[in-house]
């Protein structure tokens, strides 16, 4: 997506560890109107899929998979980061290993709001490792419900989370991928 590529090399910022800081217009400040092309990019790449519900994870997952879900006319659930939990029947939980944070906590989504009926696409703002996601898939299938995919927005595809999920044959579509990224160049793939 080629607006999203520009706006990466305009405004990101490389940090040690690997992490690309974008917090200017997509995960601290965000900029609606890219949301809003996000949104519609995501509704094109799944339009062939009986989608009923988007699942993304705190916190920044959020304000995304929102404008995404009104392409699609369905509800949002985002899955809750918790440290202590009670566990008492109506939660099902899995555990991710935070890659900015480096803490592993555990993820819980309320069994009401996930059924064997739904057929759920996973949002989030990035793909490293693959935790996330995979925590995600974890609850979805948990539940009972369909995958039909997963669309993220910044791919670094120089880490294993893009590859496990395809091997894994789940529909995935980044908006933009990066091949490399050194302390100060970073590349896209295609
Ligand atoms: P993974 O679980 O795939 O290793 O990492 C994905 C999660 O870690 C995302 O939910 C995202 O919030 C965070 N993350 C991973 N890499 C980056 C990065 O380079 N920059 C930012 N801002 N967040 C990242």
């Amino acid at each position: 997506m080629e607006v999203l590529k520009q706006r990466i090399l305009k405004d990101g910022n490389i940090k040690p560890g690997n992490v690309l800081k974008v917090d200017s217009f997509l995960n601290h400040q965000m900029d609606i109107h890219l949301f809003n092309e996000i949104g519609k990019e995501f509704k094109k790449r799944f339009a062939n899929n009986p989608i009923t519900k988007i699942l993304t994870i705190e916190t920044s997952g959020i304000g995304i998979a929102c404008i995404v879900a009104q392409y699609f006319d369905v509800p949002v659930v985002f899955a809750k980061k918790t440290q202590s939990i009670n566990l008492d029947g109506d939660m099902y939980c899995t555990k991710v290993e935070s890659f900015t944070h480096k803490r592993t906590y555990d993820v819980i989504i309320a069994k009401k709001f996930l059924t064997p009926e739904d057929h759920v696409l996973i949002i989030d703002d990035f793909l490293a490792n693959g935790c996330a996601l995979l925590g995600l898939i974890d609850l979805v299938q948990n539940a009972g419900s369909t995958i039909e995919g997963a669309g993220i927005v910044i791919e670094k595809g120089f880490q294993k989370g893009g590859n496990i999920i395809r091997e894994m044959g789940i529909h995935l579509e980044s908006l933009a991928i990066i091949e490399s990224m050194t302390d100060d160049t970073l590349t896209f793939k295609e």
